[in-house]
């Protein structure tokens, strides 16, 4: 019996890489859904879209085209908007710094969610996100709500980019985490909360693969 497994958290607490091994040991498909609000960012930072001005913010999200692909060499599922690869470039600093503003656009998350829902209607699938469980699937059979120290968070994703050739410093890593943190729980449209029925899970100073294991026996109850 296949299900969905909504994964919420904080900024950079491991919930893509947990999804995405969770997603690997069961045979289910990993959505990133964050990947969808820094692709529609990035579309809007390319064409200077005021973000103020809603008939250019509707008009934007019309051109938006957003889907995943597996590369064949490296097995990693990369994010394209409009047909190329902006995988990337989505993970840069500056679509970092302006997400969170993107993402309080009601009617953005209106189109991503309905897109996500979608995309999880075949069942088998793992999403991560802030409102996955609250939101775009209520009814998920399994709701994960992650957590970790804030400056551990930080030294993990300043790893990550680093690995991928971004030099960027711990100070403007928590800097970003921080104030993304702030904009998402704070906002008047689904902001991050956990959801009721969610099951915690703090990443501080769990180890990986055990923090994966604990997530795939749950799936499997
Ligand atoms: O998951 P990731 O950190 O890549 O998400 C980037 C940003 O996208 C978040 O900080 C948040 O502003 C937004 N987001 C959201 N709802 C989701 C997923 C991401 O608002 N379900």
């Amino acid at each position: 019996q296949k299900i969905v497994i909504a994964i919420d958290g904080y900024s950079g607490c491991g919930k893509s890489s947990t999804a995405k091994a969770v997603a690997k040991i069961l045979g289910y498909t990993y959505i990133d859904s964050g990947a969808m609000y820094r692709a529609a960012t990035l579309y809007f930072l390319k064409h200077q879209i005021d973000l103020s001005d809603k008939a250019a913010v509707n008009k934007a999200l019309k051109h938006i085209q957003i889907s995943f692909q597996t590369d064949k060499a490296s097995g990693q599922q990369e994010t394209y908007l409009n047909g190329e690869n902006v995988e990337q470039q989505i993970r840069s600093m500056e679509v970092s710094d302006f997400v969170s503003e993107v993402s309080k656009i009601k009617e953005v998350r209106k189109e991503l969610v309905s897109q996500q829902q979608q995309l999880g209607k075949a069942k088998g699938v793992v999403m991560d996100g802030r409102d996955i469980g609250t939101v775009v699937f209520p009814d998920a059979e399994l709701k994960v709500f992650m957590t970790a120290d804030l400056e551990i968070r930080a030294k993990r994703r300043q790893k990550e980019l680093i690995e991928k050739g971004q030099e960027v410093t711990l100070e403007e890593i928590i800097r970003n985490l921080a104030e993304r943190d702030k904009i998402d729980s704070t906002r008047a449209e689904s902001p991050l909360v956990r959801a009721e029925d969610a099951v915690d899970v703090d990443t501080s100073y769990l180890d990986f693969d055990d923090q994966v294991k604990k997530i795939v026996e749950l799936a499997n109850e």
